[in-house]
Formats: structure tokens, C-alpha cells, sequence
């Protein structure tokens, strides 16, 4: 008997399917977490589908994880059965490195990041996310969520919250600066709201003419429909900072030329096939391109907490698990607003 009900992908063909399989033990420093949600990210649709290459299957994607604590090990000191609990795209590291100590367990300098899917432990072990109805994770990796959230629409915030917020951050973002975001879906209506609650002027930038109202609601200051390119000349050299969500190859050159001098555009979207980039944009106004992947353990906390105080959570539509490929198949037609989320009481039906 397995101790794990959850759905897989058992190949880059199959569709994700029921699938039990076996957590490892609760050790003494391990919170087991019982899901409640699992929010879906367009990165499981591209590791399912093995679009980014060296997936590892079966796979259990899932890394925008909520529910309650249903067990702790004997070290554990943060967190205690039937507090809620949250788990996003690291469960572990190797926490000596300089980047480990300074909090950014994402960019591990000995490349010992696991994943909270798709990866493997140190002793070989794969990991399996959550689309299932428990996980065992290290409390280093385990993040406290205010019961003030709704926690439903918190489970993005693990990976497509901490995704936006943490660029945002780090290239210091203040109020009054424009800002642009590229592509409105999960990642980006995320980058919305923080870019929004900081108190920048926010431009929206989306191929979807029928998203525009939403855009507004959600913080935009501007919305502009990029099927037609004369309409971003008029914008030539005034952004700040420009933040890409987007998950399919595009032309990002002419979102360069919209930066200021000295301004940065921040990939974080992640097309199964590389940009062109032109050197012109760049060099013309010491312009920057850069990247980002995820955020720190302590700054999905801060993130989270900044969440609580400010009321911010997601978007979303609620969907039983059964309807996963469904659901993937929507995503990839822009049709949600704006993150599945599966409701793992129905992995039993
Ligand atoms: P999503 O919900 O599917 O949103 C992607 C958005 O991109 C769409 O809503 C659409 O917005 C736009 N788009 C889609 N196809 C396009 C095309 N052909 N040309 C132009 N725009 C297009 O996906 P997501 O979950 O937000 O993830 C977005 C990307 O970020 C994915 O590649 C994902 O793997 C990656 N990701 C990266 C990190 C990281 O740490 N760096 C973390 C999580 C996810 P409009 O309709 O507004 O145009
Ligand atoms: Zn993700
Ligand atoms: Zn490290």
C-alpha cells in the first residue's frame, strides 16, 4: 500500500493521470502538510510535457502548495499539527554555500537546489509535488500563512507571488516609477498587484484585447494591446523597469526600447526557446536584461507576510483535480483569470 494518492505524468505524452506512490517517513526536522490546494503553474505544463528537456518522470508536479500541518518530527520548532502551512518550488539545499546563507536557496552556488518536483534529493530519491494529498518537507522549507488570507487564492502566492515580488524587490522598485508588465496570466497579474501596491504607475502590456477591463481592476495604471507594435512607440524610453511573463517565444527587443537609460527588463517567463536579442537597444541607453528565478525561503515569508498585511492574494478559478489536463489545455489558450487552482478534496472522487 502506497501512502501518497496523487496525479502524475508518467511520460511527456501522457496525460496526468491518478497515480499513488510513497512519501518518505516524517524525519525529526520534517513537517508533513496535509494539501488543501495546489495552484497551477504554466511551469508544470512545461515540465510535463518536457518542453525545457531532462524532465524526470513519473512527475508529480505541483508546487503552489496550502493546506494544514498533520504531523512534525521532534526537532521541529516553527510549526505544530493543524497549523496552516504553505510549500513552493525548493524543498531543500545545501544551506553552507554563500548563497544558501544569504537566503537565496534558489541560486545555490553547488547547484544542490531540489525541487519541490522534477529534481532529486541528495541520496537520489525523486521528489514528487502536489498535486497529490500530502507532502514531507524540511521546516527550513516550509512557510507559515496568516488564517487573515483567504486560502484558496494563497496557494499562487508560493510560486507565481514570490516569482514577481522578489525582481520587484531586488531592482528596487519605488512609487511614482513606471513600470511595465508583460503578458497577464498567473505571473503577471501577481506582478500587477505587487508592482501596484508599491506605488508604481503600471503599465499592463497583453496580446489579449479582452483581458484590458480586468488589467485595470487589478492595479493598471495603462493597458496596452501589443497586436498592433505602433502602439508602443509613443512609449519609447520612459520605462523604469519591465517585468516579462510570458510563457511563449516573442519578440522582446522592442520591449527594450521601452526602457529608460540605465532601466532593466527582468525575464522571468521561460519559452522553450531562447530570445533573439539585439545589442542596439541595449547599448543605445545602458539599457539592462536580466533574469530572476523564484525567491528566497525568507523572502517568500516576507512576501507572504506583506500579502496578509496588505490583503493580496490571487485570482482564481477552482478546479477538481480530475479536469487537470482540461485545465492545462485552457491555460495554454490565455483562458483563465487567473490561476487554476485544484481543489484536492476532490482527489478521492
Ligand atoms: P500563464 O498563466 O500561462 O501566463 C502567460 C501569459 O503570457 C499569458 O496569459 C499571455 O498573456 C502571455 N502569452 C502567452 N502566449 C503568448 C505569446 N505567444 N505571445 C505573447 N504573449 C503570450 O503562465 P504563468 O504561470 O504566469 O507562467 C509564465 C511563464 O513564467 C512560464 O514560462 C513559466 O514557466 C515561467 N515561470 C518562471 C518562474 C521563475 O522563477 N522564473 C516561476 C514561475 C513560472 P496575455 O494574454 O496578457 O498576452
Ligand atoms: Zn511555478
Ligand atoms: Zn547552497
Amino acid at each position: 500500500m502506497s501512502n501518497t494518492k496523487g496525479y502524475a505524468a508518467q511520460s511527456k505524452t501522457d496525460p496526468i493521470a491518478p497515480w499513488e506512490f510513497d512519501r518518505r517517513a516524517v524525519g525529526p526536522a520534517d513537517v508533513q502538510v496535509e494539501i488543501a490546494y495546489c495552484g497551477v503553474c504554466h511551469s508544470d505544463l512545461h515540465q510535463a510535457r518536457d518542453e525545457w528537456g531532462g524532465s524526470v518522470f513519473p512527475m508529480v508536479p505541483g508546487h503552489e502548495i496550502v493546506g494544514r500541518v498533520k504531523a512534525v518530527g521532534s526537532d521541529v520548532t516553527k510549526f505544530k499539527v493543524g497549523d496552516l502551512a504553505g510549500v513552493g518550488v525548493m524543498v531543500d539545499s545545501c544551506r553552507t554555500c554563500e548563497s544558501c546563507r544569504i537566503g537565496l536557496e534558489q541560486y545555490c552556488d553547488r547547484h544542490q537546489t531540489v525541487f519541490t518536483y522534477n529534481s532529486r534529493f541528495p541520496d537520489g530519491t525523486e521528489a514528487y509535488g502536489g498535486y497529490s494529498d500530502n507532502i514531507v518537507v524540511d521546516e527550513a522549507f516550509v512557510l507559515s500563512i496568516s488564517p487573515k488570507l483567504d486560502l484558496t487564492a494563497t496557494a499562487p502566492l508560493l510560486c507565481a507571488g514570490i516569482t514577481t515580488y522578489s525582481p520587484l524587490r531586488h531592482w528596487n522598485v519605488q512609487p511614482g516609477q513606471k513600470v511595465g508588465v508583460v503578458g497577464l496570466g498567473g505571473l503577471g497579474h501577481m506582478a500587477l498587484k505587487f508592482a501596484h501596491a508599491f506605488g508604481a504607475h503600471v503599465t499592463q502590456f497583453t496580446t489579449s484585447p479582452g483581458k484590458e477591463a480586468d488589467a485595470k481592476r487589478l492595479g493598471a495604471d495603462e493597458v496596452v494591446v501589443t497586436r498592433d507594435p505602433e502602439a508602443l512607440k509613443p512609449l519609447a524610453s520612459t520605462f523604469h523597469f519591465i517585468i516579462d511573463t510570458v510563457s511563449a517565444p516573442h519578440d522582446i527587443n522592442m520591449y527594450l526600447n521601452l526602457l529608460k537609460r540605465d532601466g532593466a527588463m527582468v525575464l522571468v517567463g521561460l519559452p522553450d526557446t531562447p530570445p533573439a536579442v539585439s545589442a542596439f537597444p541595449l547599448t543605445g541607453a545602458r539599457r539592462s536584461l536580466a533574469g530572476s528565478n523564484i525567491g528566497g525561503v525568507a523572502e517568500t515569508q516576507e512576501m507572504l507576510d506583506f500579502c496578509a498585511e496588505h490583503n493580496i492574494v490571487s485570482d482564481i478559478e477552482l478546479t477538481p483535480i480530475s479536469k487537470i489536463n482540461e485545465a492545462y489545455e485552457r491555460m495554454l489558450k490565455n483562458d483563465v483569470k487567473y490561476r487554476f487552482v485544484i481543489d484536492m478534496a476532490t482527489l478521492g472522487e
